[in-house]
């Protein structure tokens, strides 16, 4: 499925000759939304064909990934269960009860458990106590989440830039795999041990032509400043864009203060892809006492 990309206008952009365009594959789904569509797809079909009637998976609790993977696995006939990093906390935030509005089984593991929840012997208690499943790892990134995410970008998107927020890394891996050797893509990782994230990325992808900008997480992992929370709401009442304030929100205010600061070259062209991320903000806004535009 083809997304046009729409170029988004400042005086900002005009004064630098910078032509900045928005993919915005967060229409994609309501709920499924943004890269987590292209994460599950080939997950899904996987766990079609391995004939389970149940997928598990991990995250935290206000996990995009959580939240799509209870609507996708409910959507196609699938039993759902989500083992949430941390305590149960009550009341139960808008990303728990829509997962578990969908169907989804929910167990809360201690934040020292949920460090080994990938090894084998975690997985055998858990098959042994819920029996057999079909596992997608947290965050969703696996070879499967990798061949989804490789149809973000299309031939047609032939801007010089292609920036995505990253998170473990699969969406930006795919993104590298169907880029074109002259287009150069640079990823904006929200969380700040992105010591790994390399490495990982080149276990998905041999292409050379990505690069990390790692100014811009403002702390880690859904920290966020008033001034990222300022931005959020300036972009959207000039672009009528709503970001979330974990990745997306992140990413356009590096790009913005990377044009600002003549990182870009007179005359490139540059595409944000916008992941998603809106049901978070759900969260946001009551934790923060905000109003950020959501979809939950
Ligand atoms: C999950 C998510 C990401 C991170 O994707 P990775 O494939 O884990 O790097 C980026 N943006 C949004 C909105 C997300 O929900």
């Amino acid at each position: 499925m083809f997304i046009k990309s729409h170029e988004i206008s400042h005086p900002l952009f005009l004064e630098k000759e910078i032509q900045l365009s928005i993919k915005r594959i967060d229409l994609i789904h309501p709920y499924i939304s943004g890269n987590k569509f292209y994460k599950l797809k080939y997950n899904i079909l996987e766990a079609l064909k391995q004939n389970t009637n149940t997928i598990l998976t991990f995250g935290g609790a206000y996990s995009n990934h959580i939240s799509a993977t209870a609507f996708a696995a409910q959507q196609k006939g699938f039993k759902s269960i989500g083992i949430i990093r941390g305590e149960e906390t009550f009341p139960l935030n808008h990303t728990l009860t829509f997962s578990k509005d969908c169907g989804m089984e929910i167990y809360y593991i201690s934040r020292k458990e949920y460090r080994k929840k990938h090894t084998d012997s975690f997985i055998k208690s858990l098959q042994k106590k819920l029996g057999r499943f079909y596992q997608i790892p947290e965050g969703g990134t696996n070879k499967f989440a990798i061949q989804g995410t490789s149809e973000i970008l299309d031939v047609k998107d032939t801007q010089n830039y292609i920036c995505s927020a990253i998170g473990t890394g699969g969406t930006i891996s795919g993104i590298i795999n169907s880029s074109s050797d002259n287009q150069k893509v640079l990823g904006f990782p929200a969380i700040k041990g992105y010591e790994n994230l390399e490495k990982d990325i080149k276990k998905w992808s041999n292409k050379q032509n990505w690069k990390l900008i790692t100014d811009y997480h403002f702390g880690g992992y859904a920290k966020i400043s008033e001034e990222l929370i300022q931005f959020v709401k300036d972009f959207y009442h000039t672009h009528n864009i709503p970001l979330d304030a974990v990745y997306t929100g992140k990413m356009l205010f590096g790009i913005i203060d990377l044009i600002k600061k003549d990182f870009f070259p007179k005359g490139s062209s540059v595409l944000a892809i916008h992941t998603g991320g809106l049901q978070g903000n759900q969260g946001l806004n009551e934790r923060y006492n905000l109003d950020l535009p959501h979809n939950l």
